[in-house]
């Protein structure tokens, strides 16, 4: 018998026949809404796409090797699954056929199907804050930053209310960490003491931002597993928040008992989701050897590995640095300029500091592509307490105030019109016009030396009344045209 012959027998048998959805215990996908009424089975398929496209986004040469000779590649990989159920994925010949819905029980289109699902039934508390100052103010961040960040990504940020780093620095150093984590140099125990305050703090919390609260997470530029008491804190959020904190980590390997208990406890208190940061293909081999297609079902994987698909960092922190040093500056349109995701408190538990946030594109003011509007430390929960009111007072009116200074935002191009005038940036531009007001209004504005009084005044003194001035002063601020940034 050829070689050739006695290959394809041997893989015949090492590799499934092709999806058939009648061997499978399900009529009506729409049952995809509860995990645990899944015929298991089905599951176990899933998780196999699952690892496949993992593999396939991660590394060029699978890639290669699948479209060259998929059959060899599945069984040397050693995927579950037939390489005509994901043929769409490899075959650019077979996308079109696909997009017309050809093969409507596929198994890949069921996969995508209940990972939709997957994302949408999740357990996901209230995004708005309860408080109307912060509510507001996170509102206007969000309009803010919908005409500055790249719109495929400003869909996807949530614009968290809160977050906590339970330790000083990263242990991993990434070279291109947005956010420039220092060092580890320092961690929050779950001692006595610490346990007590970190109980107020989310108590606190809670009062100002109700079950906004329960979207927050334990790390920023840290990684949570660097903290041996992770766990216990998770356990506390949940306890005042209703809410497990979802954990992003860089480090899985690093203790997989510690991994696969943190992925169970999220199971079992219905957590938001999981990520695991991915370095290198070495540490995709190890995770893949280390855990079943189905333990991570539940687990995103982000690449952050050179040959990833879509692998661009993002130009904030040291990767801005590089590529600076690479002549690559702030001003070209990167299609990341920042990874952050909080509008809100960003904490740090070791030094009982809070930063006031908001995303934006890295630049010389903000490298670490995030706007820190305020920032203080306290020492106790009351300490806390007056220092957030503090940050609301003096951040988060409602309206502008008699004194603010009124200008437009650095990023946006002015340009008069003949009844009114434009604001853009090289993702949206703003229209004001229909009125001689709004002409004039933003000639003052462009100048930018007057306060709210100032403009006001010049206005009454041509017969416009102060409210009807109000009026139009507060439609810029709510749109988040005007600019708020914190006096260098
Ligand atoms: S990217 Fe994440 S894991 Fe890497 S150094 Fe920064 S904070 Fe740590």
């Amino acid at each position: 018998m050829q070689t050739q012959e006695l290959n394809q027998q041997v893989e015949a048998q090492l590799i499934p026949p092709p999806f058939n959805i009648k061997e499978y215990c399900i009529d009506n996908h729409a049952s995809f809404e509860k995990i645990d009424q899944i015929d298991p089975k089905l599951l176990s398929k899933f998780s196999q796409v699952k690892r496949f496209i993992e593999r396939w986004d991660a590394d060029q040469e699978f890639r290669s090797q699948v479209v060259k000779d998929p059959y060899h590649t599945f069984v040397r990989y050693g995927l579950q699954i037939n390489p005509e159920d994901v043929r769409p994925k490899w075959d650019k010949d077979c996308v079109s056929k696909w997009q017309e819905e050809i093969s409507e029980f596929s198994l890949l289109k069921l996969s995508n199907e209940f990972y939709e699902r997957l994302d949408k039934a999740t357990n996901e508390p209230e995004s708005a804050p309860s408080d109307p100052h912060i509510r507001a103010w996170r509102e206007r961040q969000i309009t803010r930053t919908a005409s500055q960040l790249n719109p495929a990504f400003h869909k996807v940020i949530q614009h968290i209310p809160v977050c906590f780093e339970l330790s000083k620095g990263c242990s991993i150093g990434c070279r291109f960490c947005a956010v420039s984590a220092p060092r580890l140099s320092d961690i929050f125990f779950y001692t006595a003491e610490n346990a007590k305050l970190w109980r107020e703090v989310l108590e606190l919390m809670k009062g100002f931002l109700g079950d906004a609260a329960g979207n927050g997470f334990c790390y920023w530029a840290t990684d949570p597993l660097d903290n041996p008491d992770y766990e216990n804190f998770c356990i506390d959020f949940h306890a005042v928040t209703g809410y497990l904190p979802q954990t992003t980590t860089a480090q899985p390997m690093k203790n997989p008992q510690r991994t696969r208990s943190l992925l169970k406890l999220s199971k079992e208190k219905n957590g938001i989701c999981n990520r695991f940061s991915i370095p290198s293909l070495k540490m995709l081999e190890q995770v893949h050897q280390e855990f079943s297609p189905e333990e991570l079902l539940g687990v995103q994987i982000e690449f952050l590995n050179d040959g990833a698909e879509g692998a661009e960092k993002a130009h904030a922190g040291r990767q801005r640095e590089q590529n600076i040093q690479q002549g690559k500056l702030d001003e070209e349109s990167h299609k990341q300029g920042t990874i952050a995701c909080v509008s809100g408190f960003l904490f740090n538990m070791v030094e009982r500091s809070v930063k006031l946030i908001s995303p934006c594109n890295a630049d010389e003011r903000w490298p670490l592509g995030y706007i820190v509007y305020d920032q203080g430390t306290f020492v106790n929960v009351d300490d806390l307490k007056t220092l957030i009111e503090r940050m609301i007072r003096d951040n988060m009116s409602r309206m502008l105030r008699s004194g603010d200074l009124i200008r437009f935002r650095r990023d946006l191009k002015y340009e008069a019109l003949i009844n009114g005038f434009q604001l853009s940036t090289h993702i949206k531009t703003f229209k004001f016009r229909h009125n001689s007001l709004w002409q004039e209004l933003g000639v003052l504005i462009h100048q930018g030396q007057h306060t709210t009084a100032d403009i006001t005044q010049l206005f009454a003194n041509k017969g416009v009344l102060s409210p009807q001035t109000s009026y139009y002063l507060n439609v810029l601020f709510e749109r988040g045209v005007l600019d708020s940034e914190p006096q260098p």
